[in-house]
C-alpha cells in the first residue's frame, strides 16, 4: 500500500489550525501528530504550508445537454481542470429526460463519468415532478445508491420548472430519507413575461437577459422555498444565491429557525453587470442564471459568507464556446437563445482565496468551511471528505 507523509505544514480544517505531520496509507489518513517518523513512500515538505482538505465543488455541469448542444467540458477535461485548482471532488447534476425515470438518468450521467472522471464524484437528482413514483424512486436511490440531494427549478417553466405541489413533496419525502432538497430559485414566471416583452420591444442584446431576471423575481423564489421547507419541516437548498434581496429572505428564513442553507458562486463575488456593457456581442460570455448583478449585491454576499448565513461556494461550472464551438453565437439578435452559463471550476479556490481571504473578509478557516466542510456534510460526505483526520480520504 502506497504510504505519503506530509511534514512540517500547519493543517488547517474548518475548526482551526494546528501543526501537525500527516500520514497517507492508500489513500486515508492513518495518523496524524509531530515528528511521525519519516519512513513513507513520498515525503512533502510542507514547511510554511497550510494542508487544508481537497476543495468539494458541489455544483457542476459537465457533459451537459442543452437542446442539441453540450456544455463544453466532459468528465475528463472538466475534472483535470477541477484537480489543478485544488478541488478533488464534485457533484454533478443527473437530470432525467421529460417523463424518463430517475434511474435512467443516473445511469447515463454515471456512464458519462465513469472512466472518464479523475477526480470523485456524485450526483444530485433533478426532478420535475414529484408523483408517487418518483416519491417512490427518490426512496431507492437515497437507499440502494447513496444519492442524498434532489434538486428542482423554480426557473424554465416548460422544461424544467417544478410547480410549489412538487417541491412541497419532494421535501417531505426527503424530509423521511433524510436527504436534501436543492432550489434553483427564480419566479420562471414572471421572467417569461419579462423575456417576451424584452424581444417584443427589440431589446435582444445580451444585457437583457439581466435585465429581464431581476433580484426580487431571486427573492420571491427564495422565500416561497423558505416557506414550502418551513411547512414541511424539511431542510433546503438554495443553489447560486447571488442577490442582496435573496440573501435577506435566507437570513429571516432562518431567523424563524427555517434549516435553509445557501451557495453562492464566485462569479457573483468577484463580476459584476458591468460586463453586460461590453461592446460586440462579448456580453453574451456573461450571460448565466442568475445574473451577473450591480456592484452592491458583491459587498452583501461578501458579508453574507463573513456571518454564516451563505454556507458554501460552488461553481454552477457550465461552459460553452463563444466561438470554436459558436454556442453563445446562437443568440446573436434574441438573448433568450444564448446558452447559460459560464467557467469556474479551476479557479474556484484561488478566487475566494485571494478575494476572500487575503482581503480579510473571510478567515482561513471559513474558507475551508465554504469549500469542503460544509459542502462534505451537507451532502453525505463527512467526516471522509472535507476534514484532515484520521479516517478521512486525501481526496
Ligand atoms: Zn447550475
Amino acid at each position: 500500500m502506497a504510504t505519503a507523509l506530509i511534514r512540517n505544514g500547519t493543517i488547517l480544517t474548518d475548526a482551526g489550525r494546528v501543526a501537525a505531520d500527516v500520514y497517507v496509507e492508500g489513500g486515508i489518513i492513518t495518523r496524524l501528530g509531530q515528528g511521525l517518523p519519516p519512513q513513507a513512500d513520498t515525503v512533502i515538505d510542507a514547511s510554511g504550508l497550510f494542508v487544508m482538505p481537497g476543495g468539494i465543488d458541489a455544483h457542476t455541469h459537465l457533459d451537459m445537454p442543452a437542446g442539441d448542444i453540450t456544455s463544453t467540458d466532459d468528465f475528463e477535461t472538466g475534472t483535470v481542470a477541477a484537480a489543478h485548482g485544488g478541488t478533488t471532488t464534485i457533484i454533478d447534476f443527473a437530470t432525467p429526460e421529460p417523463g424518463a425515470s430517475l434511474r435512467s438518468a443516473l445511469d447515463a450521467w454515471r456512464a458519462k463519468a465513469d472512466g472518464n472522471a479523475v477526480i470523485d464524484y456524485g450526483f444530485h437528482m433533478v426532478m420535475r415532478e414529484c408523483g408517487a413514483q418518483t416519491r417512490a424512486e427518490m426512496g431507492e436511490l437515497a437507499r440502494r445508491e447513496g444519492v442524498s440531494s434532489f434538486k428542482m427549478f423554480m426557473a424554465y417553466p416548460g422544461r424544467l420548472m417544478a410547480d410549489d405541489a412538487a417541491i412541497f413533496g419532494a421535501l417531505r419525502q426527503a424530509r423521511e430519507l433524510g436527504g436534501l432538497v436543492m432550489v434553483h430559485a427564480e419566479n420562471g414566471g414572471a421572467i417569461e413575461v419579462l423575456v417576451a416583452d424584452a424581444l417584443r420591444r427589440g431589446n435582444t442584446a445580451p444585457k437583457f437577459h439581466a435585465l429581464t431576471r431581476p433580484p426580487r423575481a431571486e427573492a420571491e423564489a427564495t422565500a416561497r422555498a423558505a416557506a414550502l421547507a418551513e411547512m414541511a419541516g424539511a431542510p433546503m437548498f438554495i443553489v447560486h444565491l447571488s442577490s442582496a434581496e435573496a440573501l435577506e429572505e435566507v437570513r429571516q428564513a432562518r431567523g424563524r429557525g427555517v434549516a435553509v442553507f445557501a451557495e453562492t458562486c464566485p462569479q457573483y463575488l468577484c463580476l459584476s453587470d458591468a460586463e453586460y456593457e461590453r461592446g460586440g456581442f462579448e456580453a453574451a460570455k456573461f450571460v448565466m442564471s442568475p445574473p451577473l448583478r450591480p456592484i452592491p449585491h458583491q459587498e452583501a454576499l461578501w458579508r453574507g459568507l463573513a456571518a454564516g448565513e451563505l454556507h458554501t461556494v460552488g461553481t454552477d461550472h457550465c461552459p460553452f464556446g463563444f466561438e470554436a464551438p459558436p454556442h453563445k453565437q446562437r443568440g446573436r439578435g434574441d438573448f433568450s437563445k444564448i446558452p447559460n452559463g459560464a467557467p469556474g471550476i479551476e479557479t474556484r479556490l484561488m478566487l475566494l482565496w485571494d478575494a476572500g481571504v487575503r482581503t480579510g473578509r473571510i478567515t482561513p478557516e471559513q474558507f475551508v468551511e465554504l469549500t469542503a466542510a460544509a459542502p462534505a456534510r451537507l451532502f453525505g460526505l463527512w467526516p471522509r471528505k472535507g476534514a484532515i483526520a484520521a479516517g478521512a480520504a486525501t481526496r
